[in-house]
Parts: C-alpha cells; structure tokens; sequence
C-alpha cells in the first residue's frame, strides 16, 4: 500500500522542474538586475507617483507602456479592459508563461502619492502594493533585452488592472478567462514585497446589501418597521456565525450607512460585507448563513410592527466574488517555486491570500504569487514603506530566473 502511494505520487514530483542553468544570456541578465539595481528604484517611485484609483488605472498604465515600448517592445498593447502586454514569442517549443505585477492601488483620488525619503525608507500609499510588483517586471523585461536573453517559450510582460478590491480580478479574469484562454501554461503574479510564495487563494464573497422601507416621521410614523433596524438584527445574527478555524473562514460587515436624520424613520439601510475562506465549502456555508440572517431580520423587524402595513424590502447586489484557489504545497510549480528560491540561498513561506492568482488557480492554470524582494510595512496604508535592504535585487532576479525555468532557455 505504502510502496503503491509513493508510485503514484512520484509523476506529480517529477512534473516540479529544477531551476535552469544560468546560460550565458540568463547570467548576464542577472547580473544587469544587481548592477542596475537604481533603475529599478527609480522606476517604482516614477510609477508609484501616478494615482491609480480603482477603475482609474489608464494613466499609469500608458506610462508602464512607454516603458515597455521605449525598452524595445514595441508591440507592447493596452487591450480592452486597461491591461499592459508585450506578447513576447518563443524562440523555440516551450510553454507559456504570463508574469504580471497589478496596476491599481486601493486608493481614492486625490490621494497623495508623492514618493517621500527618510534615510533608505520610501515612503508612499502604493509603493510596495504593488508599484514593487511593476518594477520588478519592468526591470526584468529590461534585463531580457539588455543580455540579448530569449526564451524557448512564450512569455507575456503584463501590468494589470483590477487586482483590489472592487477590480474584482476583472484584469486577470480577462487575460485568462477571454484573450489568452487556453494559452497560459503558468502564471506568476508579482505582488508586494519580501521573499513568499503564496499558493493558495482566499475565496471571497462581498455584497452591498439594501433594506428599504417607505420611512416616516420618528413620532408621527412611529409603529412601523425601520430598515435600519431590521440591518441591525441581521448584523447581531450575522455577528454570532461560528466558523472554522481550520480551514479558516471569515466574516465582516465593514461599511453601514443610511438613513437621513435623528428624527426620521430611516427608508434605507445599507452594509457592505465580506466573507472569506481557504475553503470554498466553507465559504458557502458562511454565505447561506448571512444570507438567511438577512431574510430573518426582515421577518422580524416586520413581525414586531404586526399592525403596520409599510413593507420592507431587500436586496442583496455582488460587488465581488473572488474564487477559491486550491493548489497543494507540492504542487509542481509551487515546488519549481521553491526550488527557485532556493538558488539565492531563500526559503520563502508558503501561503494563501487574495491575489490574482486565484482566477488561474480556480480554473486549473498552475500559478504562484511572489513577491518582489526588498522590505515594507503598511500596504493598504497611507504610511506604507519600502526598503530595499541590502540585497532588493533578488527579487527582480528571482522573478526572472522562475519565467527562465518556467518558459525554457534558447540556446
Ligand atoms: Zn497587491
């Protein structure tokens, strides 16, 4: 029995790939990541100082573009939905691989994004999340051509949209789901900083959830069911959901509103809330759950006023699903990803977040998201900060000898 799982287990191990050799091509190419280490810098703050709301990714998109173009990849396109390619052709047989850092930050309009200094430290919302992850691309494709290295597969240069929140992975759904369906052998995002590996998606669910009802004055009216209080008991149920700790599951009403002053019975309540799990069973259950306290509140709150005709309605809009992501730790790439790692003397962690890899991932495309190299604290924060230490340039090498293995290198 024993000896029956170890053959069967053997084809998946031997599917991981070992690094490839460093040819002449590949050596020089990495060498120009070290030596030209203050390029890549500069880049991510140039980039880190065009806002990139939400929705809002054009502008520094056609400036990631110029790079690319003014690198020598002029067929470098902007496709339908905001993404950045440069669709760069094999030399000889090999797979495809999609690298890409994401466009967009979490941040409003108006948000100041001016790099500042204190010592080695940049400071500025966006520049590890993932103004790190474009650099480390941009940098990477610049090396390729600098050594004059090619590839025996296909790789695609890509800065995409719609990675947070609300993008919905709309970016990435794109480019695997539609342009390039069926084309992707491996993808690699780089997203945010430091040496990880994260193989495995966090599934989420997200709603806009609306109560509403015809409202009224608060002493006048008083005797019939209040939207806000019929969302105040869905959350007091939704608040008492027990969940697994393993595999993890999450839950969160993060945003209430509604209403119109003190002394109105409110018509509307409205709450944003996210749910997550490892687990896409899990994560049902959640959603059945909260989505049961929501018709329960209702019913109550219309219960309590039996003599009222005013009704209450709800409603219940998507503002995101992110699938889950099941890839096992010794899935091939995840160890080829390791295996990586490992030629710059780094054992990085394995883990599961919400990333663009959980599309690819979702629909069976092996994929691993990495990060860029350096040191940060604060993404998501208007405090964020990255450093890049002593050796930042691992990460750019790192991303650009795991495309080397992945792809293949032409003689
Ligand atoms: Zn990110």
């Amino acid at each position: 029995m024993r000896r029956l799982l170890v053959a069967l287990a053997l084809p998946a191990a031997l599917a991981a790939q070992q690094p490839v050799a460093d040819s002449p091509a590949l050596a020089k190419a990495l060498a120009v990541l070290q030596a030209d280490n203050a390029w890549t810098l500069q880049k991510q703050v140039a980039l880190c100082e065009i806002p990139a709301p939400p929705f809002k990714e054009q502008a520094r998109g056609i400036a990631f573009k110029n790079e690319m173009v003014a690198l020598g990849y002029a067929n470098t396109y902007i496709d339908s939905v905001g993404n950045v390619v440069a669709d760069v052709q094999g030399a000889a047989k090999g797979p495809t691989v999609l690298i890409e850092g994401h466009l967009d930050t979490v941040f409003p309009e108006g948000t100041d994004v001016r790099v500042k200094r204190d010592g080695t430290r940049m400071i500025a919302p966006g520049i590890g999340d993932d103004c790190r992850g474009l650099a480390v691309v941009l940098s990477a494709a610049r090396a390729v051509k600098q050594a004059n290295l090619k590839f025996a597969g296909r790789v695609l240069f890509v800065a995409n949209v719609g990675e947070e929140g609300p993008g919905n992975l709309r970016g990435t759904r794109h480019l695997l789901g539609t342009a390039y369906k069926g084309q992707i052998n491996y993808f690699i995002s780089v997203d945010g900083t430091g040496m990880h590996i994260t193989n495995k998606g966090v599934g989420s669910n997200r709603y806009n959830v609306h109560f509403k009802g015809p409202g009224g004055h608060s002493y006048g009216a008083f005797g019939m069911p209040n939207p806000i209080h019929a969302m105040g008991r869905a959350i007091a149920t939704i608040s008492e959901i027990q969940v697994p700790k393993s595999p993890k599951a999450t839950f969160n009403v993060g945003i209430v509103s509604g209403g119109t002053s003190v002394n109105s019975i409110a018509m509307e309540g409205i709450m944003d809330i996210d749910m997550r799990s490892e687990s896409a069973e899990e994560l049902a259950k959640v959603d059945v759950q909260v989505r049961k306290a929501i018709d329960d509140a209702v019913k109550a709150e219309l219960a309590r006023w039996p003599a009222s005709k005013a009704g209450l309605s709800v409603r219940i809009d998507t503002i995101g699903i992110r699938p889950v992501g099941i890839q096992a730790d010794d899935a091939p790439i995840v160890k080829t990803a390791i295996a990586v790692a490992a030629t710059f003397g780094v054992k990085p962690p394995l883990g599961s977040s919400s990333t663009d890899s959980n599309y690819p991932i979702s629909i069976g495309v092996p994929a691993v998201t990495i990060g860029g190299g350096g040191i940060a604290s604060g993404a998501h924060s208007w405090s964020e900060w990255y450093d890049d230490g002593p050796n930042g340039y691992v990460g750019p090498q790192y991303a650009l000898r795991l495309v080397a293995t992945l792809a293949g290198v032409a003689p």
